[in-house]
């Protein structure tokens, strides 16, 4: 006997919860998405068609793609796609997914770029691109440049820029400011590495999956975040802010950082959990 949409969302649902800790919720939804990619479907058909059994092709697909999500594998990696800024990335396993928390991050870019007046971005190890083409699609206007120093990252984020229509980004092959001598930006953004190498939660859930050049730095988990503040004033118009994200028990340190490299305005700023996320500070060169 075949099973229908509907044994499946309810055994596979919580099969997964089982075997992932989910939430019963969670658990279903991501059922619910193996199904719509499978079946190229939307989930308002999905739910309208409960009864229906999935043809053999389908089945074995849909089979393959949950196994590899019961051994942990991340729903995004399976789906080669993840929701940031209300705009779909694709992600692959060269590039971090990226997560919601990172929005903070864009709308703080976003409320300090200069509005009435041209104006320049660059997004430090840009992985898929979420954040630079999230700023690149709201301020068509300003100028993005986005950098990384992995290859197949920036192939992935050029990918994105194409698929999502963005003209205004530049995205290059850079080791942090490497490439970028004598340029001069408005607002330096950045999601760095800042897991401590050797931290329990890289042995844990989805980060098992992700680059690992792009989550650990160095011992204290601080060594990119240490390179990109010494150097970011050379980079900044007068003025102008670098903001960037860092663990959840690293805004202290952030800010010293901040403060001893000579930023004014040194603040941080706390994610909807509550937690401070982003640090930043102005240039006062
Ligand atoms: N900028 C990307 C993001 O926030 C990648 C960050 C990273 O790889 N550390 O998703």
């Amino acid at each position: 006997m075949k099973s229908s949409i509907r044994d499946i969302l309810r055994n596979d649902g919580k099969r997964l919860e089982a075997a992932l800790l989910l939430d019963a919720g969670s658990a279903r939804i991501e059922v619910q998405c193996l199904l719509q990619a499978v079946l190229q479907v939307n989930r308002a058909w999905l739910l309208t068609h409960a009864e229906q059994p999935l043809d053999d092709q389908q089945q074995a697909r849909y089979a393959a793609l949950l196994e590899r999500r019961l051994c942990g594998e991340p729903i995004a990696y399976l789906l080669a796609s993840r929701e940031f800024y209300g705009l779909a990335f694709k992600v692959t396993p060269d590039t971090l997914i990226p997560r919601h928390e990172t929005e903070l991050l864009v709308e703080l870019a976003l409320q300090r770029m200069p509005q009435l007046q041209k104006c320049r971005v660059l997004d430090l190890g840009t992985g898929s691109g979420a954040i630079a083409l999230s700023i690149a699609h709201a301020r068509p206007d300003a100028e993005v440049v986005a950098v990384d120093v992995s290859a197949a990252a920036l192939a992935v984020a050029q990918d994105n820029a194409q698929h999502l229509q963005v003209n205004n980004a530049t995205l290059l092959h850079s080791d942090w400011f490497s490439a970028l001598q004598g340029e001069c930006f408005d607002v330096i953004v950045s999601n760095p590495p800042y897991i401590a190498a050797g931290d329990a939660h890289l042995e844990q859930g989805d980060l098992r999956f992700e680059p690992l050049a792009a989550l650990a730095s160095g011992a204290d988990g601080l060594r990119d975040i240490r390179r990109i503040v010494a150097t970011a004033q050379h980079h900044l118009k007068a003025g102008g802010w670098l903001l960037f994200e860092h663990g959840y028990d690293q805004a202290a340190a952030a800010r010293a950082l901040l403060q001893q490299a000579g930023f004014a305005e040194v603040f941080s700023a706390r994610d909807l959990a509550g937690i401070e996320r982003v640090s930043g500070g102005r240039s006062s060169l």
